[in-house]
Formats: structure tokens, C-alpha cells, sequence
């Protein structure tokens, strides 16, 4: 009988499990995670449970009992800490346990400020996991001044709730633009301006220079030589896939755990899913940090220890929301020559990439049919009319019919 032992009990390694289940492996199965938690959803962090619209019990994937009725083991608090792939074992405090399959589940870590700019103050927070956002909450408090480094999606979610709540926010991002990474113009345009709106400072093409505080963090110094006085600090600049435990085991790495188009990673035994793993798409090799895709790829992942043998074919989509905003995307929009903007109402609009004639993604805010109509779109290999979606007054259900 097998034994499947998961590494990082996240997003990914809990929809794997639950896989495995359901898809009637009888062999035992052990979750293994680092925090002292059973799996829960990261999204809400920087959104309704930093707002304190959202219960710790609702947080969690799946009630602690689900663990025990389905007969997973869930080890928490416990770091792997070697894998030896020729005895098929991995470590952890000490201990040794043999695996028939080992999938690597371990997410990513997001990058710190450097000491040397005072990234080890009291008082400045990364939002990653329940403990950063348990921490920095009761800071939320009106009137407070906040530093937000770094204008991504976390970052001005962070700023969003913040402003919500009536602190003084300050967002600082180095590039020309915020979501200069990972959006066009139009959509960096639309986020700046509902900040603003919100009364958020919002600096673009100045960074931090560094931080200022003994001990505690009380102010900051900019780029561009202005200071801030402060009373913390919010760093949002971006994570690195956690492939630390990979690479010592000999794995290959290449922007990720590398995997073929199973899951597989360079040793036949041993899998990768979530944000940890990079996968073949569309000639290219590309990794995602998004929900979706940890579920997916996880569940793909399982299918294949049970000898599907299926190939992960990804459908990218991804979310965020900031104030009454619900931004949807569907598709990646990576090698994206036009943006064409369709305008609605108040604050909807959608952004529509393509590559030539080719649809590649759409932005769309607050407007879920776009959303849906594009992503179906996208996910049929079909285009969409540039005039007809630049119309915000034309219909788009028609598109999907051509
Ligand atoms: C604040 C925030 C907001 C987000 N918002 C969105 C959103 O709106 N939409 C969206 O689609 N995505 C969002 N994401 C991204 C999404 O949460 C991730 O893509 C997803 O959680 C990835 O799942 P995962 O299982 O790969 O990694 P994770 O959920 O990060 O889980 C990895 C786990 O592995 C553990 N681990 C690592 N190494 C070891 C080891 N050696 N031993 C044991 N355990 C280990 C880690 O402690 C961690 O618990 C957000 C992320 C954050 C942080």
C-alpha cells in the first residue's frame, strides 16, 4: 500500500489531499505544514479578514475534523527539512518517514526588506500568513500612518482596507506605475484613480530609501529625499517560489520547481503543485501565483499518483478586490500588443489584451459578464471583435455564438 506525503499544507497541498480521497486512494496519506494551523485561504488576509469582516473559523479550507474523518494525517508545525530521493524519505525534526509518492506543496515566500534598510524594525509587516495579519491588524486604527511599499495587487489591497478604515495611507512604488508587472496602463489608470478617490497618497516612480525607527519604525526617508513620519509599515514587493527544499535534493529548478506536464518533477517520485512549481504552457514555461491554479495543478497532481495520467492544461484566472471593486482577469496577458477599453457606468470597465488579432486576457472591473464572456473566449482559442467590445453599449453574449 502507498503512502503519499504532502509538503506544505497551503491552498495547494489541501486540495490534494482531498483529491487523493475522494478519488478513492486507499493507501495513507500525511499533510505536513509549517504553520501552526490546519489550511486556510490566503486571499482574505489583505482583504475581508484584515478588514475584520471575516471570522478565523471561516478562514479555514476545511473544518479540522474533515482531516481525521477522511484518515489524512495533518502534521502542523512541523518544517520538512531534507528530502532523500533514492531512500524515498523525507525529514522532519528529526524524524524519518518513507513516501511511495512526495508532492511538494510549499508555495512561496515573499521578499523582505533588507536589514541595512530597516526591514528588521518593529512595526514593519509582510502579509503572507495568518500570523502577519493577526499582527498588523490592531494597528488599523483611525488615524494611524501607514507606509505601504510596493503598489501590486497585495499592496493596494492592503492600502484599500487601511484607507477604508480611516488611516493615513502612503503608497510608494519605484516603477513608472503601479501594477506595472502584471497589468496595462489602463489598468494601472483605473487603481490609481480609485486611490486617490480614497484619499491614498499615492507616489509612483519613487521607492524607499529607507526606513527610520530605533527599534520601532517611526518614519521613512524616499527616493526622492521627501520623509514620512509613521507608525508601521506594510511590504508588498513580491515573492520568490519556495524551492529551497528542492534544490538540496537535486531537483531541477527553473523559475520553480520544474515539472512536466503531469506535475512531474525531475524525479519521477516526487510531484509539484501551487505556487511552488513551474509548468510547460504553450511552448513556454510558466509559473502562477493564483488559487485557481493551486487547486487545479494539486488536483491534476493527484489524479496522476492514482495514474490518470492527465496533463494539467491551465485556464488562468485570477482576482482582487479593492474598496467596492471586484477586479476579474481571465487569461495571462504576457506578449500583449493592443489594449482595447470598453467604458461602462460609474466604475465599470474592462480592459481586452491581444496579441495582434489574438485575445490573450481581460481585465474586467466590476463587470463579471465581461469577465465571463472574455474567459470563455479565451478558453475556446476565439477572439473578440475589437469594435465590438470597445461599445459599451453592445452586447457580448453574441461573441460567444461566432
Ligand atoms: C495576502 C494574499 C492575498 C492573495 N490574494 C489572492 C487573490 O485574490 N486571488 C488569488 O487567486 N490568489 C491570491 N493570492 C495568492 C494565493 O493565495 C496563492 O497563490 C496560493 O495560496 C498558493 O497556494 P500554495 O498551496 O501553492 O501555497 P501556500 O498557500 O502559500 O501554502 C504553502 C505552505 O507550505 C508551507 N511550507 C513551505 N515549506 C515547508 C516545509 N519545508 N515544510 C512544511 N511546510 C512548508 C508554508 O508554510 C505554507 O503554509 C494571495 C496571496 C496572499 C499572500
Amino acid at each position: 500500500m502507498g503512502h503519499v506525503i504532502v509538503v506544505g499544507a497551503g491552498q495547494a497541498g489541501a486540495s490534494c489531499v482531498a483529491r487523493l480521497r475522494n478519488g478513492g486512494f486507499d493507501g495513507a496519506v500525511t499533510l505536513i505544514g509549517a504553520e501552526p494551523v490546519a489550511p486556510y485561504q490566503r486571499p482574505p488576509l489583505s482583504k475581508t479578514y484584515l478588514m475584520g469582516d471575516m471570522t478565523l473559523e471561516r478562514l479555514f479550507l476545511r473544518p479540522e475534523s474533515f482531516y481525521a474523518e477522511n484518515d489524512i494525517t495533518l502534521r502542523t508545525d512541523l518544517r520538512v527539512e531534507a528530502i532523500d530521493p533514492a531512500a524515498r524519505t523525507i525529514t522532519a525534526a528529526g524524524e524519518t518517514l518513507r513516501y511511495s509518492d512526495l508532492v511538494l506543496t510549499t508555495g512561496s515566500a515573499p521578499r523582505r526588506l533588507p536589514a541595512a534598510m530597516g526591514g528588521d524594525l518593529k512595526g514593519v509587516f509582510l502579509v503572507r500568513d495568518l500570523g502577519d495579519a493577526d499582527a498588523m491588524a490592531p494597528l488599523f486604527r483611525k488615524g494611524a500612518r501607514v507606509l505601504v511599499v510596493g503598489g501590486g495587487y497585495i499592496g493596494l489591497e492592503a492600502a484599500a482596507v487601511a484607507a477604508k478604515q480611516g488611516l493615513r495611507v502612503t503608497v510608494v512604488e519605484m516603477a513608472d506605475r503601479i501594477l506595472q508587472r502584471v497589468a496595462a496602463p489602463q489598468t494601472s489608470d483605473y487603481f490609481r484613480a480609485l486611490h486617490k478617490a480614497h484619499g491614498v497618497d499615492l507616489r509612483e516612480g519613487v521607492g524607499l530609501d529607507h526606513l527610520v525607527g530605533e527599534g520601532m519604525v517611526t518614519g521613512a526617508k524616499l527616493s526622492d529625499g521627501s520623509e514620512l513620519d509613521l507608525d508601521f509599515v506594510i511590504v508588498g514587493v513580491g515573492i520568490a517560489p519556495a524551492t529551497g527544499l528542492a534544490e538540496a535534493a537535486g531537483l531541477v529548478i527553473d523559475n520553480g520547481i520544474a515539472t512536466d506536464a503531469q506535475g512531474r518533477t525531475s524525479d519521477p517520485h516526487i510531484w509539484a503543485a501551487g505556487d511552488c512549481a513551474s509548468f510547460p504552457h504553450q511552448g513556454a514555461r510558466i509559473r502562477l501565483e493564483s488559487v485557481p491554479n493551486a487547486i487545479d495543478q494539486a488536483e491534476t497532481v493527484a489524479d496522476n499518483i492514482m495514474g490518470a495520467g492527465q496533463e494539467y492544461v491551465a485556464k488562468p484566472w485570477f482576482w482582487s478586490d479593492q474598496y467596492d471593486v471586484k477586479l476579474q482577469i481571465a487569461g495571462l496577458n504576457t506578449g500583449y500588443t493592443r489594449v482595447v477599453s470598453r467604458v461602462g457606468q460609474g466604475q465599470t470597465a474592462s480592459f481586452w489584451y491581444y496579441r495582434e488579432a489574438e485575445l490573450l486576457a481581460v481585465d474586467a472591473m466590476n463587470d463579471p459578464r465581461a469577465y465571463m464572456v472574455g474567459k470563455r473566449l479565451i478558453e475556446a482559442g476565439k477572439t473578440a471583435d475589437p469594435e465590438i467590445v470597445a461599445d459599451p453599449e453592445a452586447d457580448l453574449k453574441p461573441l460567444l455564438r461566432s
